[in-house]
């Protein structure tokens, strides 16, 4: 049986990466590098542990979910970071995504609804050692118009309509991944041009309601 630490869970981890991840496509090396080194284990409660490596979404409290692997890997990939990007997360709950996101970029900053889901991911943040997220509580719809612009935006929650902050707040050469839709979503990629916006529906997806 494996142990509750990182080490004890890296054969669980690197199964699910070749599994879930690769099989489906994923080619990005930082990706594939954070999915294999970041202990899933420690982001989700307790109870739900044994299951932290399953193909499927889970439950963080409070009614919210973290992302099936593969979700928070293809998310991340669409991002299209680099070690500089600056990348804005909308829902941290359990800080798995951002975690995940900072391994492949600069710096993420985190906004979530809920005051105890961020205190919880800012402990096990710390804990697992990642120093290059900075959370908020507040509304995500309004982004973080102090750090704007950023490089991409990754919201982990569905609204109907797209914030129109966070289309402002991606930057020129920028990217927005956003899951759209109430009881049918699409995750969509919006870029930010000269012609003006463009989105591109990139897959079905199932997402806790943006509140
Ligand atoms: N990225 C997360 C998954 C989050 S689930 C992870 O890796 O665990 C979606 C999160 O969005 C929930 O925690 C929910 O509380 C939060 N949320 C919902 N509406 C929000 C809003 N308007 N602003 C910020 N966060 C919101």
């Amino acid at each position: 049986m494996a142990g509750f630490d990182g080490v004890g869970w890296s054969p669980e981890r690197a199964r699910m990466v070749d599994e879930q991840i690769v099989a489906r496509g994923i080619t990005d090396p930082a990706v594939l590098r954070a999915m294999r080194t970041i202990p899933r284990e420690r982001f989700v409660p307790e109870e739900v542990r044994e299951q932290a490596y399953d193909d499927a979404p889970l439950a963080i409290g409070r009614g919210q979910t973290i992302s099936q692997p593969y979700i928070v890997a293809l998310m991340t990939e669409l991002a299209g970071l680099s070690p500089a990007s600056r990348v804005l997360e909308i829902g941290t709950g359990c800080g798995y995504q951002g975690a995940v996101l900072a391994a492949c970029a600069a710096h993420v900053w985190s906004v979530e609804l809920e005051a105890e889901l961020s205190a919880r991911a800012a402990r096990t943040l710390a804990s697992v050692g990642i120093a290059n997220v900075t959370l908020r509580v507040g509304d995500g719809a309004l982004g973080w118009p102090e750090e704007a612009p950023f490089d991409a935006i990754v919201v982990t929650a569905a609204p109907v309509a797209t914030p129109p902050a966070l289309l402002e707040q991606i930057g020129p050469e920028g990217r927005l991944i956003i899951p759209l839709g109430a009881a049918a979503q699409e995750l969509y990629v919006v870029t930010r041009g000269a012609s003006g916006v463009s989105r591109r529906a990139v897959l079905p997806v199932r997402f806790v309601p943006l509140r």
